[in-house]
């Protein structure tokens, strides 16, 4: 292709020299000559400014792509319908594939877990559907096998109200997630046992009273305290308690299996929330493999250790749950009392003596 400045000197020589101008009908020679002295000051300066248009948006480019290198945000667009997808350097990374490398979007959605490409799907579809757009976080496994959580935005694009692409941003969320599951996690779970913590335990015991409450089934909480175990401790050590009580929570979570929920909800304490049940017979049948089961000796490198333990059964019955708990724990109070290794329901007879103040004078 020659360039524009070269042709039009070459007119211009045309012109000058061979004689045309002066064939030509109303300007003549000088005419034509101004005309096109004038429609080149009018490209050079068009020329300028497109060069410093282009100069501009180069540096805003390399700003735009920097900043988004240092906040690890990617830009990405696909066209529509054809799905050709555009991406800066950052989702490349994001993706372990080379930077500026041909991307295929039907290879890219297979690297999305099965459940984060469905849902990705339907986002799409609908956001693509209502002109609209979205935010979501989505497992990837990337080339190289490594697990990462993006997080996603896309807007679509219209024109003539006709979608025409789709775009947004891509984030690396993994260290955010991981530190999120990390916190729900201790806030929900006892770090020793992995059994749900006490905090887990109210919030799960309060649901449970809302459901089974005013008897509409029969439900149980049963309270589940080792017996002795202060002995290991001391004779012991810690360590081996702390294995006693791993043992236990382990036991405890296999015989109760899907029928309950198991929590450790303080030192040797643990709870058990039970129900449906059929009848109380069921709710004592469990009271007992959970005795039996953490009855059992545990073994600590070799050595033998004794473990035993007492249970409290409140019936749930539309009580508020702290009048339940209190109601478990003076069952279990019985039962240490009727002396260890055993449960009881709750009866208001266990409940101790008022004490007259008056007697008390
Ligand atoms: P009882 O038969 O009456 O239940 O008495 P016990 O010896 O089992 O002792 P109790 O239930 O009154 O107290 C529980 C003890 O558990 C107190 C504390 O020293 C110990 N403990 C609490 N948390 C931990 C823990 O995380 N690890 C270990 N090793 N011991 C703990
Ligand atoms: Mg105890």
């Amino acid at each position: 292709m020659s360039h524009p400045s070269r042709t039009r000197n070459a007119l211009r020589k045309i012109l000058r020299f061979g004689g045309f101008a002066s064939r030509l009908p109303s300007l003549g020679s000088r005419g034509y000559l101004e005309t096109i002295d004038h429609l080149e000051r009018q490209l050079q300066e068009r020329d300028a400014l497109i060069s410093s248009q282009a100069a501009a948006l180069a540096h805003s480019r390399k700003i735009f792509d920097r900043a988004s290198v240092s906040a690890q945000i990617g830009v990405w667009e696909c066209s529509l319908p054809d799905e050709t997808l555009h991406w800066t350097d950052v989702v490349y990374d994001l993706f372990d594939l080379p930077r500026g490398s041909v991307i295929d979007r039907s290879e890219i959605v297979e690297c999305y877990s099965p459940e984060s490409a469905r849902e990705l799907k339907l986002r799409r579809d609908r956001a693509i559907e209502e002109r609209s757009g979205f935010t979501m976080d989505a497992e990837i496994i990337t080339r190289n096998g490594n697990r990462k959580w993006i997080r996603l935005t896309a807007s679509v694009e219209c024109e003539d109200d006709v979608p025409v692409r789709i775009f947004g941003m891509k984030q690396d969320i993994t260290e955010e997630k991981i530190m999120l599951d990390r916190t729900r996690y201790l806030a929900e779970f006892d770090l020793m046992t992995g059994l749900a913590n006490r905090s887990q335990f109210l919030t799960r015991l309060s649901s449970f009273c809302d459901h089974h409450g005013e008897r509409k089934s029969l439900a149980a909480l049963l309270l589940v305290d080792l017996d002795g175990f202060k002995a290991v401790n001391d004779s012991m050590g810690h360590a081996a308690g702390d294995e006693c009580l791993k043992e236990a929570a382990s036991r405890l979570r296999s015989v109760c299996g899907d029928g309950a929920f198991v929590a450790r909800i303080g030192g040797d304490e643990f709870a058990a929330l039970m129900g449906p049940c059929t009848d109380r017979g069921t709710i004592a049948e469990m009271a007992r493999d959970i005795i039996g089961s953490l009855s059992r000796p545990v073994d600590y490198y070799g050595r033998t250790l004794t473990l035993g333990a007492s249970v409290g059964i409140a019936i749930i019955d539309g009580s508020v749950p702290s009048e339940l708990s209190r109601r478990a724990d003076t069952a279990l109070y019985a039962a240490k009392g009727a002396g260890r290794g055993t449960f009881r329901f709750y009866k208001p007879e266990q409940e101790p003596a008022m004490t007259n103040p008056r007697d008390a004078a």
